[in-house]
């Protein structure tokens, strides 16, 4: 039985995440710069182009999972009305609050809690739990909270969609600016974009070295190493990241070395990792050397459409493109061209019973794709965070049982 392989950069990670996690901590303690709070697929440019501070709660809550601990806070929120079916992160998070819990303390030494915000910013590109999410932190800490309403279900991206956003985006800066005085630099955000762009392409690239055969990366190191994509973009801390990992990615495909020894098989994984199984599920496929190699997930995080020379409408257009946003027929086609990039040989569909937003086996898509292609696929299911909604063993006999069948 094989180990998994750990990228050297991956220890670099470990300081630029408690850099800015101390970073954050520092700003709240003091007072300046000011603390904002961000959806995952927010206006973060934005938010770091007005001077402040960008802190992203999904990622406390996918700590919270990956550590284990969400199945010990979801009863608090499901204890003050936010139902055990809705978002795992929204409930983990606000539970985790409620009980007094970070696992931020025990991670980094002097950090205590979670960093209070002078502002909630989100987009419900993503969902609406977001929303809510951050409406009940607004009505907690009587901090103002405003968003972004998006569009759902977009075929393609018009003009129309771009312009709506863009100017919700401008309407946002203006009430920003009157709850907590922080104004936009317009120069500065020229530059958050044009390093929000580069970090994206450097992600992208990255995520592109796994179509190498073998590839030298999988879904797991994916998810673990997406993490200054999602909570740096917009700063040149990012951009060095993914110059570092991009090169010793690189070596490694030079010299022939793979993430899953032996590969036999590849893999796409659709939808949300499960954060608390993540170690047992990179083992399991590394001993069926079945190697995961591209997710949609991972994927989210790059957005192309950045350009620092037409700031906010490429920012509304980056932020409607995502995946997440648009409608089964894109959907379709997109896992088509990443079949054509990763030449994967099976495709895994991930049902997360508290994230609809991110099940995409529940309207006859899989088998659509798989008719056309003739990719087989399997569902499996489960959650982002609660633990309670994912069957282990029920699991790996279905995962098994695909890699027999693949093997056939
Ligand atoms: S997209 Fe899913 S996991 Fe993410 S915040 Fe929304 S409901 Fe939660």
């Amino acid at each position: 039985m094989g180990e998994i392989k750990k990228l050297e950069t991956a220890k670099l990670m470990k300081k630029v995440m408690a850099d800015h996690f101390y970073e954050i901590d520092a700003a709240c303690k003091s007072g300046d710069p000011k603390v904002a709070w961000c959806t995952s697929v927010g206006p973060a440019e934005l938010l770091r182009a007005m001077g402040f501070v960008v802190y992203f709660p999904e990622n406390h809550a996918a700590i919270l999972g990956a550590s284990r601990a969400a199945n010990d806070c979801i009863p608090a929120a499901n204890a003050i009305g936010y139902s055990p079916e809705i978002c795992s992160y929204l409930t983990a998070d606000i539970g985790a609050y409620l009980k007094g819990f970070t696992p931020l303390a025990k991670i980094y030494d002097g950090i205590e809690s979670i960093p209070k915000p002078d502002v909630l910013v989100y987009n419900t590109n993503q969902c609406r739990d977001v929303k809510d999410w951050f409406e009940w932190y607004s009505r907690e800490w009587q901090v103002p909270c405003y968003g972004i309403e998006s569009f759902v279900n977009v075929g393609e991206v018009t003009k129309d969609h771009v312009d709506s956003i863009a100017g919700q985006m401008k309407q946002l800066a203006a009430k920003i600016t009157a709850a907590t005085g922080n104004r936009l630099d317009e120069d500065k955000l020229k530059e958050t974009v044009r390093l929000s762009r580069r970090c994206s392409d450097l992600w992208r690239e990255v995520l592109e070295m796994a179509a190498h055969i073998p590839s030298p990366l999988t879904f797991f190191d994916g998810t673990i190493h997406m993490g200054p994509a999602v909570v740096m973009r917009g700063t040149q801390v990012a951009v060095d990241y993914y110059e570092t990992l991009l090169k010793e990615l690189q070596s490694w495909v030079d010299q022939g070395i793979a993430a899953v020894e032996g590969e036999r098989h590849r893999i796409y994984w659709e939808g949300m990792p499960i954060w608390g199984k993540l170690r047992e599920n990179a083992k399991l496929f590394l001993d069926l050397k079945t190697c995961v190699v591209a997710s949609t997930y991972c994927n989210s995080w790059v957005f192309s459409a950045f350009d620092p020379d037409d700031p906010w409408n490429s920012m509304a257009r980056a932020y409607t493109e995502l995946f997440i946003v648009r409608d089964d027929d894109y959907k379709e086609e997109y896992y088509k061209r990443m079949l054509e990039i990763f030449k994967f040989d099976g495709i895994i569909f991930h049902d997360a019973k508290t994230c609809p937003n991110n099940s995409n086996c529940r309207y006859g898509l899989p088998q659509r794709f798989s008719q056309e292609t003739g990719i087989p696929f399997i569902t499996i299911d489960g959650d982002l965070n609660d633990l309670r909604c994912y069957s282990e063993e029920q699991a790996i006999t279905k995962i098994e049982a695909f890699i027999e069948q693949l093997d056939g």
